[in-house]
């Protein structure tokens, strides 16, 4: 007899993000994931379930891709993990040459690796501050942010977010942080030398609910800090590789800034690890004689894992051969029009769309006015129905998320249209 996972979890593990009162209740059983293949999870049960938020956006090419696995068994066999502190490692290596090979220029030439999204954030946002302060600009402290981003849950990432929900107890860690909503409101703020970095989630906010941005703002924003000589950082730790039709949602708008972060589809959603980009300019303003103190004292214990590292590469050659890249613009036309047959339901009150990223809003009625309050959990309610229909997703409050894995088929985004209307049916009624 296998061990009671179910009784084991419930009995010792507290989940992220989770009420745990409910969670722990007698008559809740968790789902137990237990296999994978392409879009489909299956349960201790047996039951399959299509994975329509890629297992929490990070999957890029399906579950138990075979080019993915051989790349983490052959790097098994010569060794999982060593430090990267004072060593090098080969897939480590290969890896930062191929990264920064996907931006065009070539002005993201340097990467720092870690092991999730929020250290890559604040690896930009500590490498800006410290930038500034050792070259000779120290009154550069403030970091702008966007109204209602989210750029991770350690307290320095929380702390550049704009929803309050995730900050949890206070909001002062340490750094100065002003929020904006708009890039007139950029273009407007007094006492720009004491900027040192703007960060956004290009094209599209993800917790925030899926909000697009409007289009043109990316590169609004790039051309005000060029002006300012302020750092611009992007967070695509959700846009990253894929997600919005092109590798980068920066391409979009022709922007490349001073900070890339990676991280959620960077190893194919395999491996935690994670990547901040950075250019030659930054990387010179922390060489010195180590005396001096200019050295980055920052790092993670699983900083450019080896085992992650092969995942990536293993994920970028599947871009390769597959043609990826050339088949997003069609699998997003497909998606569009999946997402079309949700407009007209009554409960449906608005969806935006990003590229193979789709928020889908439920409400009253169509007026916007009608919203359901967040207090009656509508959006949990939904995708707790969604369950009954084969699809796996979360919501943001009212707003249900779709974002399949790129190698889902037309056939398969239809199937979770169709599961999420049955459950939108269920939940809200269809009149
Ligand atoms: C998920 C996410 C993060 C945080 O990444 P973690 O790996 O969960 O720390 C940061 N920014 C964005 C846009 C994200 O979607």
């Amino acid at each position: 007899m296998p061990p009671d996972f179910v009784a084991l979890d419930k009995a010792h593990v507290w989940h992220p993000f989770t009420p745990m009162q409910d969670w722990c209740a007698p008559d809740h059983e968790p789902i137990m994931l237990v296999d994978g293949e392409g879009c489909w999870l299956t349960d201790q049960h047996g039951n399959r379930y299509l994975d329509g938020n890629s297992s929490i956006w990070t999957n890029i090419h399906g579950h138990r891709h075979p080019r993915i696995h051989a790349a983490i068994k052959a790097q098994l066999d010569h060794v999982a993990h060593t430090s990267f502190l004072g060593f090098a490692n080969p897939p480590a290596a290969q890896l930062a040459g191929e990264l920064t090979a996907l931006i065009p220029g070539g002005r993201l030439n340097k990467v720092f690796y870690t092991d999730n999204g929020s250290t890559a954030i604040e690896s930009a946002v500590r490498m800006s501050l410290q930038y500034w302060e050792q070259n000779g600009s120290p009154q550069r402290t403030r970091i702008i942010s966007f109204d209602a981003a989210y750029h991770g849950d350690t307290l320095g990432a929380a702390s550049l977010g704009g929803i309050p929900l995730f900050k949890g107890s206070g909001n002062q860690f340490g750094y100065a942080v002003q929020r904006i909503s708009s890039a007139e409101q950029l273009e407007s703020l007094d006492d720009v030398t004491s900027i040192a970095a703007v960060i956004i989630e290009p094209l599209i906010q993800g917790a925030a609910g899926m909000r697009v941005w409007p289009q043109g703002m990316l590169k609004q924003i790039e051309t005000w800090c060029r002006a300012h000589d302020v750092f611009l950082i992007l967070d695509e730790v959700m846009t990253g590789f894929g997600r919005t039709g092109k590798m980068f949602a920066c391409e979009h708008e022709d922007v490349v800034p001073d900070f890339l972060c990676l991280a959620k589809g960077l190893t194919g959603g395999y491996l935690p690890l994670a990547a901040t980009l950075t250019t030659q300019r930054v990387f010179d303003g922390f060489l010195g004689d180590a005396s001096e103190g200019r050295t980055f004292f920052y790092g993670h214990s699983y900083a450019g894992s080896q085992l992650g590292c092969a995942a990536a590469l293993a994920s970028l050659a599947v871009f390769r051969e597959e043609r990826l890249l050339e088949q997003l613009p069609a699998k997003v036309t497909s998606f569009t029009s999946v997402l079309d047959t949700l407009r007209a339901h009554p409960h449906v009150i608005d969806i935006r769309q990003c590229g193979l990223i789709a928020g889908i809003e439920i409400g009253k009625s169509k007026d916007p006015r009608e919203e359901y309050p967040a207090a009656d959990r509508m959006g949990v309610k939904a995708c707790l129905a969604a369950r009954r229909h084969a699809l796996l997703t979360r919501p943001v409050v009212n707003t249900l998320v779709l974002m399949p894995p790129l190698c889902a088929t037309e056939g398969e985004m239809q199937r979770m249209a169709e599961a999420l209307r049955a459950s939108i049916d269920e939940v809200c009624g269809s009149d």
